[in-house]
């Protein structure tokens, strides 16, 4: 029955429902009805055009604008007679609208792909912002990313590009999920058959709720990946022969949009009385409420399209082979003046927002530095606000406010992560030369100790840098090789002297723990919140248990467990999100199991959350071992240390001039000598052409090549040469690329001359 709704090209015929005939005399009535009152009225008036909307699926709030219209009077004042067509199994929405049986359809972000099928249609409005097409999987599934979808079963429907283009976006290849043929059917998930499904926001979630079942939800803009929902279309030839009754019509449309989505509980009875909907009033509005979220009415203007989207899906489908590259839209985007000039206020506000971002980027050290601090007074703030709006707000307000929230985090948490690469790069210069030339002053003259405390200032903008970055869940600062037992007791003796007199503490730490490579700060913070957590669901007493053990193949596992109030389902499915709490303002920010998630996940590792209210909650986190001997580095290193103390011949790889100065301004007080080039491409060249360095300096993020481009051919001209890979943020990437490769080691910026001289003697080269 749902396959309808999704896969109109396929056309599949799901099970009649028995209201069919009841329906059938409605509709022909609907028909009847309106053309009957047309023909009395037309005596008098000019008569209205006939026109008819073919939808893409059964009547539901799903269309709720096109009926607000029609019932508001908006499309008779235009002088259109509108008829509005449910979908039937085996109607081919697109075909009904280019062979002119329909004028109008409602498509999804495939419109394209008819497109490039020789079907000319024209998108004239996207209603929905975002595509409602999500993966939903069963809580406890071990499902708490798209990365952990391999082994698992999959139910997914044929058509889901965003969702396939999802899945490879996040480095998950179909072949090692089982995928399953789409049942349309809830119950399958809840039953346990399959562990994830995709699904319709508006739709499936309704019935897991109902069964109060647990479930996560994952949705392809998690990837960036954002497609536009339902969208109104016509043909080329009906804009061409009628281009004012298509403008008519549209406008029509979205001002029934407008009304439907401010007066939902009126639209719910509307279309219960006249359309005879499938399901009842309760689901209506659920479907109401989620779409709400998509189509952004307060935010976004009704049927606003933004062409950049459509080249983002454009993109996509090339990506996925769906399209040829290089497909253009001409002629797909309808354009009304009125949209002309929107786009053009808008592309200036964006032009002028990059310019000023261009001016504060260009600015000195002290600049960003501020700003830094600024960004992060106004994310507390932000906190805050959203606290008291939480309050006033509860309910369906409260939903929207969380997802636009979390959203604007999410982009004020690449900002951060843009500024800071370029604060790194100003940072390292000031703190690359200030340590380059202090030593030529006397130590406790005037010119010394400025020299110090700008070095100091830049340290420490360095480190506000990375929490910074750390707060927008971007990268773990380091990976040592760590014992959790010590994290643990080290933490726990904190905990002692704070809130532990009236919370019993156990403790079953496993003697022979493996160690893990991670960063110790942002486990301490991940088992901190967990016992902070734990301790909040315990007001009055109650016990709380650590525990660690080696873990099956390869595996630790870190549980923090207490014996409080529990989750409910509800609280237990959202507890991960960020600003989800259910604790009074000033007690909870929300922010600490999704912080917990970020940090494990960074470590590569998983978390499980098992909680039965009135009994506690266990929460288990999972890390991948490493092999305790890595003296290997180290003894490699020593055979180096005959040639210390020479003068190196430094390869340095960095398009930014700031760093190029400061770094051979260090080298050259270290005594050796630097050759600089500012990109990758240069540097393969000159040891292409005989060049041979002793140690290679090489920057992360450059144009072309970059660093991730340029190691692994520079390991193949010079295997032996030991290289620095420099990067402000110890990310993935940054990660994995000196994992896979011999002598790589990571300098994080912004660098001193402490951090340089320690690296190389790290290499046996003092
Ligand atoms: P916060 O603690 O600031 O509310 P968290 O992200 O740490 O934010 O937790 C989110 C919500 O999950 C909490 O508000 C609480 O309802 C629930 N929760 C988390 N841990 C526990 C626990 N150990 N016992 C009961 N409920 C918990
Ligand atoms: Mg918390």
């Amino acid at each position: 029955m749902f396959t309808l709704r999704r896969c109109l090209m396929a056309g599949k015929a799901g099970a009649q429902s028995t209201t069919t005939l009841v329906r059938m005399a409605h509709s022909a009535l609907q028909c009847v009805l309106p053309w009957t009152l047309a023909f009395a009225l037309g005596a008098t008036q000019a008569p209205l055009k006939p026109v008819t909307l073919q939808l893409k699926w059964h009547h539901q709030f799903q269309f709720a604008g096109y009926y607000a219209a029609q019932q508001q009077g908006y499309y008779r004042d235009a002088g259109l007679e509108v008829k509005i067509i449910e979908a039937e199994p085996g109607i081919d929405v697109v075909q009904e609208v280019v062979s002119g049986r329909a004028q109008f359809g409602v498509g999804t972000s495939a419109l394209l792909l008819s497109r490039f099928r020789r079907q000319p249609v024209v998108v004239l409005a996207a209603v929905f912002q975002h595509s409602p097409i999500i993966l939903v999987a069963r809580a406890g599934s071990g499902i708490i990313s798209v990365q952990d979808l391999p082994g698992k079963r999959l139910m997914i429907e044929k058509q889901s590009d965003e969702l396939f283009a999802y899945l490879r976006k996040e480095g998950v290849s179909e072949n090692t999920v089982a995928l399953v043929e789409h049942t349309f059917n809830p119950d399958d998930l809840i039953q346990g058959k399959v562990d994830c499904m995709s699904a319709y926001l508006i739709d499936e979630p309704y019935f897991l709720d109902k069964a109060r079942f647990p479930y996560l939800t994952f949705t392809p803009r998690m990837a960036g990946i954002d497609f536009y929902g339902d969208n109104l279309f016509t043909s080329e030839e009906e804009l061409k022969a009628r281009p004012e009754q298509v403008k008519a019509f549209r406008e029509a449309s979205m001002k029934g949009w407008k009304y439907a989505m401010q007066h939902p509980e009126e639209l719910a009875d509307l279309i219960i009385s006249r359309y005879g909907p499938r399901r009842g009033r309760e689901y209506l509005l659920y479907e109401a409420q989620k779409m709400n979220t998509l189509i952004q009415p307060g935010m976004v203007e009704l049927g606003y399209m933004y062409p950049g989207r459509w080249q983002h899906i454009i993109d996509t489908y090339v990506e996925l082979g769906l399209l040829p590259k290089g497909f253009g839209m001409e002629g797909f985007l309808y354009e009304p003046e009125a949209g002309v000039r929107q786009v053009n206020r808008r592309l200036v506000t964006v032009i002028v927002l990059l310019v000023g971002l261009g001016v504060l980027l260009g600015g000195v050290a002290l600049v960003l530095f501020r700003m830094s601090m600024r960004l992060r007074r106004e994310i507390v703030s932000r906190e805050k606000a959203e606290e008291a709006m939480r309050l006033e707000h509860e309910g369906k307000a409260r939903l929207e406010e969380q997802l636009q929230q979390a959203r604007k985090m999410e982009s004020l948490g690449s900002l951060a992560g843009g500024i800071a690469h370029d604060m790194n790069n100003v940072l390292g210069a000031i703190l690359g030369m200030a340590s380059a030339s202090i030593e030529d002053h006397p130590e406790g003259g005037h010119t010394h100790r400025a020299f110090a405390i700008i070095i100091k200032a830049a340290e420490r903008g360095g480190k506000m840098v990375k929490s910074l970055l750390s707060f927008a869940r971007q990268s773990p600062a380091e990976r040592r090789q760590l014992d959790l037992n010590v994290i643990i007791r080290e933490e726990v003796e904190l905990l002692e002297r704070t809130t532990l007199s009236r919370v019993h503490l156990e403790m079953e730490l496993e003697p022979g723990l493996r160690p893990i490579l991670g960063d110790a700060s942002a486990l301490t913070q991940a088992i901190m919140n967990l016992c902070v957590n734990a301790v909040d669901a315990m007001p009055a007493q109650g016990t709380l248990t650590l525990r660690t053990r080696n873990h099956g193949h390869g595996w630790i596992e870190v549980v923090v467990e207490d014996t409080g109030a529990g989750m409910t389902a509800e609280v237990l499915e959202r507890a991960l999100e960020p600003f989800f709490t259910t604790k009074a303002v000033g007690k909870g920010t929300g922010l600490g199991l999704s912080m917990v998630y970020s940090i494990v996940k960074a470590h590569h590792g998983q978390v499980d959350i098992h909680s039965e209210i009135g009994q506690g909650t266990q929460v288990s986190m999972r890390f991948p071992a490493c092999e305790p001997a890595s003296e290997a580095i180290e003894t490699g290193a020593e055979s180096r240390v005959q040639v210390a103390r020479l003068a190196l011949k430094v390869l340095l790889v960095d398009d930014d001039e700031l760093i190029q100065s400061s770094t051979k301004a260090i080298l050259q007080t270290l005594g050796h000598d630097t050759f600089t080039t500012p990109d990758g491409e240069s540097a393969l060249a000159i040891i292409e052409a005989g060049f041979e360095p002793d140690v290679v300096i090489l920057d992360m993020n450059m144009p072309g090549l970059g660093g991730v481009g340029t190691l692994p051919r520079l390991r193949i001209r010079l295997p032996e040469v030991p290289i620095l890979l420099a990067t402000g943020r110890a990310d993935q990437a940054a990660v994995s690329l000196v994992e896979a490769h011999k002598d790589v080691t990571l300098l994080l910026k912004p660098f001193g001359k402490k951090e340089l001289q320690e690296n190389l003697e790290r290499l046996g080269w003092g």
